[in-house]
C-alpha cells in the first residue's frame, strides 16, 4: 500500500516536473500568449451570454414580441461577428506561439542528440531519436495549441455552470452529478489509452529505426538477396503495430458506446426533472428553456474534460520521451573538460589504456605509444586488432576505462570540446558526405570559406581537376539524388574537409577496399601533401602506404607489440615481415 502511494507520489512529481520544463519553453513567448488570452477572453466572454442572448430570442418569438425580437436578434449579430474576430486572433497567436515552442524544443532536442555518448547511440536505434524529435515533439506542441486555445472555452463553460447556478439551484445540481459521473467514467478511459500508447509508441519508434536501417542497407538487401526475410519481417512488425493501433481505438469506442448511453439517459432524467420541477412551480418554462439552451454547452464541458484528460497524459508521456534526451538522465552525455587549448601542436601520447565497449570484454588492454607532433605514424595489424578503437578514443568518441590520454601534454579529460573536435579529423574508410552540392560539403566545416581556399584544400586532395570536370563544378550535388562519388573521391573530398578545418592532427583510415591505381596514386599524394605540416595517423591497410611514415606500430590482439621504421621492423620483427611478404605475394 506503502510502495502504491510511493509510486504515485513519483508519478505525480515527475508529472510536475514535466509541465515545469514545458513552461520553461512557454514562458520565451509571452507576448503571444498575452496577446491570445486577450483575445480568448472577449471571445469567451462573448460566447457565454450568447446562448442567453438566444433564450431570450426564442422567449420573445413565443411571447409574439416582435420588435423585442428584432432588438435581440440585432444585439445576437453583433455579439456572434465580435465572437468570429476573437476567435481569429486568439487562435493566431495560439498558432504562433506553438509553432515558436515547437521549433525551440527540436532545436535543443537536435543539439542534445549531437551531445549524446556514441557507446549509448550504439545501443539505440535511430528510431528513438528520429520518432522523438519528430513525433513527441510534435505532440507537444500540438497540445499546447489545444490547451491554450480550449482553456479559455473551459472558463467560458464553467461560466455557463455559473448562469446555471443563478437561474435554478436543482439544475446545477444535477448538472454536477451529471458531469461528476462522465468525469470518473472518462478517467478510467483515458488512463487504459495511455498504458496502451506508451507501449505504441515504444514499437512505434522501434519500426521507424527498422524502416530507416530497411531504406539505408537497401543496396545491400538486394545483393544478399534478402528482401524476402526483411518483408517477413516488416510484415511482423506492421501486424503488431497495427494491433495496438487496433486495441487503443477499441479503448475508446468502447467508452464512447457506454459513456453515450449514460449520457442519453441523464439526457432522459432532466426532461423528467423538468416535468416534476415545473408542475411543482420550482422552476419556470421560460427559464428551463434557458437551461436547456445552455445543456450543449454542459455537454461540451465534459467533453473538454475528456480531452484535457487525454492531453495531460499525452503531454506527459511525449514530455517525457523528449526531456530523457533533453535532460542527463536517461541518455548519457557526452563529459568534456573545461581547459582550452587556443591551439594544439599536435603532440600524442597513450599511457597504458584499457578500453572496451562493454566492460566485460577490453578491446584494448594497455596501449602504451608516443606520437610527436608533424610526425606520420602508421598503424599496422589483423582485422580486429584494435586500431580504428583507437583512433575513437583520440577523437574522445568513447571516455577511456584506465589508463591516460595525452594532447599537447594536457589529459583528454580535461580538454574542452571544441579543443579535442576542433582539432581533430578522422577520415573514414566510407566517409559521411552530406547531401548538399561539394561546396557545401566544404561550407559546413568553415561557414566563411573563401574561393580560394576551398581550390586550395581541394588541390591538395588530389579534387579540383575532377571537380572541374564536372558540368556544375563545385555546385554540384552530391548524395542522395544526386552525383555518386566512389569510395575514392568520397576519402578525397573528406582530406579537403579536414584541409579546410585545418585541423593539427589528422586520422586516416585507409580504404580496404581496392581502389584504381590512379585513385590510390591520389589519394597518396594527398597524404603526402599533409607530410610535416600535420600530425598524420593512418591506419593502414597497404603496406606501401605506411613505407615513408616516420614510424610504424603494430597492433595485436589490442595491444602495441612494436615499434619502428619499415626498415627497423622488417628486420626486427617477424609478424611485421610476414605481412609484408603476404603483401608481395598479392
Ligand atoms: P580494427 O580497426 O583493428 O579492425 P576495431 O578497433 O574496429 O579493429 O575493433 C576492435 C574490436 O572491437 C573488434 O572485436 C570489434 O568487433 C569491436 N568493436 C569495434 N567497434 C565496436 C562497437 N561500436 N561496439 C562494440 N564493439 C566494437
Amino acid at each position: 500500500m506503502r510502495r502504491k502511494g510511493r509510486k504515485k507520489g513519483n508519478k505525480i512529481k515527475k508529472s510536475f516536473n514535466n509541465l515545469k520544463k514545458a513552461f520553461y519553453y512557454a514562458r520565451q513567448q509571452k507576448k503571444e500568449l498575452i496577446l491570445f488570452f486577450i483575445f480568448n477572453l472577449i471571445f469567451c466572454f462573448l460566447g457565454t451570454i450568447a446562448p442567453l442572448l438566444t433564450a431570450k430570442e426564442l422567449i420573445a418569438l413565443t411571447d409574439g414580441l416582435l420588435i423585442q425580437l428584432l432588438e435581440i436578434a440585432l444585439a445576437v449579430l453583433v455579439v456572434e461577428i465580435s465572437l468570429n474576430f476573437g476567435r481569429y486572433f486568439s487562435r493566431k497567436y495560439a498558432q504562433i506561439f506553438t509553432r515558436e515552442i515547437l521549433k525551440k524544443i527540436q532545436l535543443d532536442m537536435a543539439r542534445e542528440i549531437l551531445r549524446i555518448e556514441t557507446s549509448e547511440l550504439d545501443k539505440k536505434s535511430s528510431g528513438v531519436f528520429i520518432d522523438r524529435l519528430v513525433k513527441d515533439t510534435s505532440r507537444i506542441s500540438d497540445i499546447f495549441l489545444d490547451v491554450t486555445i480550449q482553456t479559455t472555452e473551459l472558463f467560458a463553460e464553467v461560466g455557463i455552470l455559473i448562469a446555471i447556478f443563478v437561474v435554478s439551484r436543482l439544475f446545477f445540481l444535477y448538472y454536477i452529478i451529471f458531469i461528476l459521473i462522465i468525469f470518473f467514467l472518462e478517467k478510467k478511459r483515458v488512463h487504459k489509452f495511455n498504458e496502451l500508447d506508451k507501449h505504441y509508441r515504444k514499437s512505434a519508434e522501434a519500426t521507424t529505426g527498422f524502416v530507416g536501417e530497411l531504406v539505408r542497407g537497401i543496396r545491400d538487401i538486394k545483393v544478399l538477396n534478402a528482401g524476402d526475410s526483411f518483408m517477413a519481417e516488416m510484415n511482423e512488425r506492421i501486424i503488431k503495430i497495427n494491433e495496438e493501433r487496433y486495441e487503443m481505438s477499441q479503448v475508446t469506442r468502447k467508452y464512447s458506446l457506454f459513456v453515450g448511453s449514460v449520457r442519453d439517459l441523464l439526457d432522459f432524467i432532466l426532461i423528467l426533472l423538468a416535468i416534476y420541477a415545473i408542475k411543482n412551480k420550482l422552476i419556470s418554462v421560460a427559464n428551463f428553456v434557458i437551461i436547456y439552451m445552455y445543456k450543449g454547452r454542459v455537454f461540451n464541458l465534459l467533453h473538454l474534460f475528456g480531452n484535457f484528460m487525454e492531453w495531460f497524459k499525452d503531454f506527459n508521456l511525449s514530455c517525457s520521451r523528449v526531456f530523457e534526451i533533453i535532460d542527463d538522465t536517461t541518455f548519457k552525455k557526452e563529459n568534456f573538460g573545461t581547459e582550452h587549448l587556443n591551439k594544439v601542436k599536435g603532440d600524442f601520447e597513450f599511457k597504458d589504456v584499457y578500453f572496451g565497449y562493454n566492460e566485460n570484454k577490453m578491446v584494448l588492454k594497455g596501449v602504451n605509444f608516443k606520437v610527436k607532433h608533424n610526425q606520420t605514424i602508421s598503424f599496422v595489424g589483423k582485422s580486429g586488432s584494435g586500431k580504428s578503437t583507437i583512433f575513437s578514443l583520440l577523437a574522445r568518441l568513447y571516455p577511456i576505462t584506465k589508463g591516460q590520454i595525452l594532447i599537447d601534454g594536457h589529459d583528454i579529460n580535461e580538454l574542452d570540446q571544441e579543443t579535442i573536435r576542433g582539432n581533430i579529423s578522422i577520415i573514414t574508410q566510407n566517409p559521411y558526405i552530406f547531401n548538399m552540392s561539394i561546396r557545401e560539403n566544404l561550407t559546413i566545416v568553415k561557414n566563411d570559406l573563401t574561393e580560394n581556399e576551398m581550390i586550395k584544400a581541394c588541390k591538395l586532395a588530389c579534387l579540383h581537376d575532377f571537380i572541374m570536370s564536372l558540368p556544375e563544378g563545385y555546385d554540384t550535388l552530391v548524395g542522395e539524388g544526386g552525383l555518386t562519388l566512389s569510395g575514392g573521391q568520397k576519402q578525397r573530398l573528406a582530406i579537403a574537409r579536414a584541409f579546410v578545418q585545418k585541423t593539427q592532427i589528422i586520422l586516416f583510415d585507409e580504404a580496404t577496399s581496392a581502389l584504381d591505381n590512379e585513385t590510390q596514386e591520389n589519394i597518396q599524394k594527398a597524404i603526402h601533401n599533409l607530410k610535416d605540416h600535420y600530425t598524420v595517423l593512418i591506419i593502414a591497410h597497404r603496406l606501401s602506404t605506411v613505407i615513408d611514415s616516420d614510424q610504424i606500430l603494430l597492433v595485436e590482439n589490442g595491444k602495441i607489440t612494436a615499434t619502428g621504421t619499415h626498415e627497423e621492423l622488417l628486420e626486427s620483427n617477424n609478424t611485421y615481415k610476414n605481412l609484408y611478404n603476404k603483401e608481395l605475394k598479392n
